[in-house]
């Protein structure tokens, strides 16, 4: 999401006539676009303006601006903190920055906006072209979360639950899809809650993409992050019904523990997320799921953890995150005793490599195989290309003639644990 957010930034920017550059000591601003979630998030922004700071020691001050979600938890305290920052923008206020820009051009004052104005950032948004023209694009449809899990900063940070207007986020597909996007990643933190409410009409994160589906030059579509509790039926039955929605879900379980799922206040058990898995693969057997793991969360005994690796087995995760707790400030995970730390990097050794294994056996059944994959781009100075498979595996392929954006056959002759490589069928070239 911080990606999509920045070049939202950029594109706002740049209607005051700013540009980007790559010459960073040319720079007359510099925005520092954060995110909380990773650890210790805030002293990686201090050391990076620390960074700046002494690059632009012997040249004049850029403009510095620190936006995202670290601004919006840190907010006042940040500029008090480290004085070389001009401005701090929470990432619902950001649609001001403009404004913001012009006002310290006149007054030279320090900013701090951090309010939740999710509505009208996305109001005047939607009048701005996105100059975002990848082939797999970002399209942010959902933000917030209401949740409240117990580990996690996001409901503080980017506040409740919102959905964008139904029309609003098909004009910015149509908008991509014109500008060369021929797949589009709707994003939310908690995309599947998406609801938004048109006169009586409902709109869910199905009919999203039942609409999405019609765009013509549009060929895949893909979702994330979801929550077990929002995948409803209808959302299930599009994995059957939707020819362009990848079979690929990425779905947090975090610990396969019911104790622990409860103290993460997850407001839901191992056997409901199982119960969701096996409906989606009823429904589709191509369906492949990935996840997110915390190891070591306060109280994770060693049969919660042997849980956790029972429900990997089960489920077969492929390409998943795993990480051992830290505390977020703020959050009430922040208020409980730490496990022993040696232990926790044990069981996430131990869970990692169970997770490699999956996956190199799953990159393994591609080995001979033809795979379809959506071309995103010539790889620099190799006769190769860069894609996608419909389950997101990256994929370097040889091919005399290819277009970015065109979906190809690749026959898949080697793999490693994160890639696979080959060579366009039709195309006898030599193996990668
Ligand atoms: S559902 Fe996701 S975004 Fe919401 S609080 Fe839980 S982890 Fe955070």
């Amino acid at each position: 999401m911080n990606e999509y957010d920045t070049n939202r930034i950029y594109d706002l920017a740049a209607t005051i006539g700013f540009n980007k550059t790559d010459i960073k000591d040319e720079a007359d601003c510099f925005v520092l676009n954060t995110c909380h979630i990773r650890e210790k998030a805030t002293e990686k922004v201090y050391h990076e303006i620390g960074r700046v700071k002494k690059e632009f020691r012997k040249i004049k001050k850029p403009l510095v601006i620190v936006s995202g979600c670290v601004a919006q938890a840190e907010s006042k305290e940040m500029l008090k903190r480290e004085p070389y920052i001009d401005m701090v923008i929470g990432p619902q206020s950001y649609h001001k920055i403009t404004d913001l820009i012009l006002s310290y051009q006149r007054k030279k004052e320090k900013k701090n906006e951090t309010n939740f104005d999710v509505v009208k950032k996305f109001d005047d948004l939607q009048k701005i072209p996105t100059s975002q023209n990848k082939i797999s694009s970002y399209l942010t449809i959902q933000e917030g979360c209401d949740k409240f899990c117990h580990f996690c900063v996001v409901p503080y940070t980017r506040g409740p639950e919102y959905s964008r207007p139904f029309n609003q986020i098909i004009n910015e597909a149509n908008d991509l899809v014109n500008k060369g996007a021929r797949e589009i990643i709707l994003l939310g933190q908690n995309v599947n809650a998406y609801n938004y409410l048109d006169g009586d009409k409902k709109h869910k994160l199905s009919s999203l993409i039942m609409e999405l589906e019609k765009i013509d030059k549009l060929k895949r579509i893909r979702f994330m992050t979801s929550h077990p509790n929002d995948m409803t039926d209808d959302l299930i039955d599009c994995f059957q019904n939707c020819k362009k929605l990848m079979p690929i879900l990425h779905l947090p379980i975090q610990s396969g523990s019911n104790k622990i799922l409860k103290l993460m206040n997850r407001k839901h058990d191992r056997e409901y997320y199982l119960s969701i898995i096996k409906k989606l693969k009823n429904i589709n057997k191509d369906i492949k799921i990935s996840s997110d793991f915390i190891i070591g969360y306060p109280e994770e005994s060693q049969q919660d953890f042997d849980e956790t690796i029972n429900i990997i087995e089960k489920v077969s995760f492929i390409n998943s995150y795993s990480y051992i707790f830290s505390a977020r400030p703020g959050t009430p995970s922040a208020k409980k005793n730490l496990n022993n730390l040696l232990e926790s990097k044990e069981r996430l050794k131990k869970l990692q490599h169970l997770l490699k294994n999956i996956q190199i056996d799953d990159n393994k059944t591609y080995l001979d195989q033809n795979c379809e994959v959506l071309v995103e781009n010539k790889i620099k100075g190799q006769e190769k290309y860069f894609g996608r498979t419909r389950h997101m595996i990256p994929v370097k392929f040889e091919s005399d003639k290819c277009n970015p954006g065109e979906l190809v056959i690749v026959k898949i002759t080697s793999y490693n644990q994160n890639s696979l490589f080959g060579f366009k069928e039709n195309n006898k070239m030599k193996v990668a």
